[in-house]
This record gives C-alpha cells, structure tokens and sequence, in this order.
C-alpha cells in the first residue's frame, strides 16, 4: 500500500506571538512544522509528504526545512482560506502520485510519537477507510453559562480527536468533493459522506500547539530553555578635559570627563560587550567602528539598544546584567541605584535583574593613580 502524508500548515495564527505565523516558530532550534513533518518521516512506510503552505510562507517554508535533507518532502502547494479548503488542493496534489492512502496531519502537533501514526497506519492496512487518532476525556466535564456551571456533561464515550488522520485516498478525495463546507476536520468531512471512522489510541503528548501556554509547555518540556550564555566585557577610558562622567548612562559631576569616541560610558561598553559576547556576535568596535565619524560623541544607549536588538532577533533574552565599575573616584555608590534604573530603561530587563558595583584597585595601577576608569561585565542570556 503505497501511503503519503498531507501536512497543513497554510494558517496564519500569529496569536502565539512573535512576527510569523505559529508552525514556523522555534522550539528548540526547529521551527514546529519542521518537527512535525520529521515526526511523519520517522515511519517509513510513508513514501513522501506534501506540505500545504500559505502563499506568502514560501521563504519561512524553505528556511524551516533547510537542514532537512530527505527526498521524501516534496515541494509545498498553496493551500486556501480554509483549513477544509487546504486539504483539498494537498489532496489535488497527490493526483497521479498513484497513493492508495493518505495521513492528513496538523502542522501545530510536532510532537507525534512514532506509536500513534503506526496506529493510524496499522488500521488502514487492517482495511479501515477512515482513522482518527484520539484520547478519552478523563476530566469531569460542564457547561457552563454566564460564567456559572449550569450542567454536567456525560463524559462516557466523550474522545479528544487528534491527527494524523488516515483515509484511504479515494474514500477521502470522494467525500471532500462531495462537501465545499469547511468542517473541523477530516474526521467531519468522511463522516458526511457517510463513510465510518475507526478510533484508535491517541496520546497526551501530541497536542496541539494552541495559545502562548501550549508554547511555554513545548519549549520547556523540549529543554529548549536550557541554552543559558554568559558573556563578559571589559573596557577602559581615560579621563580627559571635562567637568562630569557618564556611567551606565548617568551623568556625574566630576573634576575631570572621561575621553574617547562616544560619551566614553566605559561600563556601559562593558555591558554591551558582555552582550555581544554571549551572542558571539563580534563586540561594540565591529558594531560600530570607531573610525565612523557618526558615533562621535554618540550617547552610548545606541550601543546597548543594537546588542539587545540582536538578543531578540536571535531568539534570546536577557536574564541577568552584571556590571563592576572598578575606580578610586568618583564615588559610585550613591549612584548606583539610578544607574539600575537607567539601565531598566534602555534594555527592558528588570531592575532586580541588573548589578551595578564598584570597587577600587587600592590605589595599584592605572586605576589606583586616578588616570582613568576601567569597567568588567557579565551578561546572561537565555534562549526563549
Ligand atoms: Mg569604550
């Protein structure tokens, strides 16, 4: 029996957040359509899966599945409005493929144990025409109106379909042409065509992939907050001509002024290459060349505002900022608090989150003999 798997990932649900529909969301360092559709080639008795795409996804889809080196993909087709709508082109599409039967998977389940499609496969060669994974409902179950229970519901017999759902081909093609309602699922469209449909043992762990919760759940059960960085940054400016310095973007009235290209805010260059660090993302002088006549006497914001930039374009976050500002003078404690603050401000990470300290080389060194202030930082990064 020669079987093909249709995978519909032609929505546009953004509600999970973030600038791209939700199967190309990452979990993990996959995008949720690239782990679904590895799900459906752990079986190999799949010959091929056709991906039904949105007609804007072209580039998120080739980009999902870049890495993913198997001739058992074939090109996606543009699906329709509808979910319904959709499954009708994929199933248009596997005309001439010569398919007896077809797997017709969401894209929001990537984590399909290998078990439930062997289920759904074993009964379409047992000589099911239609087969819906799916568990029993074992919560109690209510109606509820206007906010209060109003009434039970009998759950005896209640089951929570899932997919991948298996039709033989020509049963499925039939009953989809027989209706132009966009129904839930495959399971809707057999059933109005008349066709019976065999249940078989789903599992808890191939949800769908729904609201920011199911994501959170996805990516912690995945480890996918595990990858944790730290990065360091060090940095010195000499003091110069001036009547006040900037540290983490506050100014301090000051005998002297701290020389360099920018505002010279030694500790918040610490902390931006600290940053960049983490990233391994080069540091502030690749970011922004000094040789630039544009960041002369730049306020050094810019510099903290581009790494944090990167942290969210790179999918990160920024969990912890450390910064030591190592001098005999000016005093930094009393203005340490502010420096937090300001801090806050500019990179969105919570006050108790970030350290501002100091200390002093006990009158050793160039910092000792006042001629300048030296800064160390550490930032913590975590994948989100
Ligand atoms: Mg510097």
């Amino acid at each position: 029996m020669r079987i093909a798997a249709l995978i519909v990932a032609a929505g546009r649900g953004t509600r999970l957040g973030g600038d791209a529909p939700k199967q190309y969301l990452m979990i993990d360092g996959r995008t949720i359509l690239r782990r679904s559709i590895e799900a459906l080639l752990a079986d190999p008795r799949i010959a091929f899966i056709q991906p039904v795409i949105h007609g804007e996804d072209g580039a998120l889809f080739a980009a999902s599945v870049e890495e993913l080196s198997s001739d058992r993909v074939l090109p996606p087709v543009t699906g329709a409005a509808t979910r319904s709508g959709s499954v009708r082109r994929g199933l248009g599409a596997l005309e001439g493929h010569y398919v007896h039967a077809v797997l017709i998977h969401d894209a929001a389940r990537p984590f399909l144990p290998a078990d439930v499609t062997g289920r759904v496969i074993t009964a379409l060669l047992d000589g099911a025409e239609a087969v819906c994974p799916g568990i029993e409902v074992v919560d109690a179950l209510w109606r509820v109106e206007d906010g209060e229970v109003a009434a039970p519901v009998e759950r005896t017999g209640l089951w929570r379909a899932q997919t991948p759902q298996g039709f033989a081909y020509d049963a499925i093609v039939a009953a989809h042409r027989a209706t132009e309602a966009d129904l839930a699922d495959d399971v809707a469209v057999a059933r109005a065509a008349g066709n019976p449909v065999r249940m078989v043992q789903g599992a808890r762990e191939n949800y769908k992939i729904t609201t920011p919760g199911d994501l959170d759940r996805a990516r912690h059960e995945t480890g996918g907050n595990m990858d944790i960085r730290t990065g360091n940054g060090f940095d010195v400016h000499a003091f110069g001509a001036g009547d006040s310095v900037t540290l983490c973007g506050v100014s301090l009235p000051f005998g002297r002024g701290l020389s360099g290209h920018s505002d010279a805010d030694v500790g918040m260059h610490a902390l931006t290459d600290a940053i960049f660090g983490a990233l391994a993302e080069g540091d502030i002088g690749q970011w922004f060349p000094p040789s630039d006549p544009r960041w002369k006497g730049a306020a050094s914001d810019i510099f903290l505002r581009k790494a944090m930039e990167r942290v969210a374009a790179r999918d990160f976050a920024v969990t912890h900022l450390d910064c030591t500002l190592i001098c005999e003078a000016p005093k930094i404690g009393p203005h340490a608090a502010a420096m937090r603050a300001r801090l806050a401000e500019i990179t969105g990470v919570a006050e108790d989150r970030i350290s501002v300290k100091a200390t002093t080389s006990e009158r050793l060194g160039f910092t000792g003999r006042g001629e300048g202030i030296a800064a160390l930082a550490t930032a913590t990064l975590v994948r989100t």
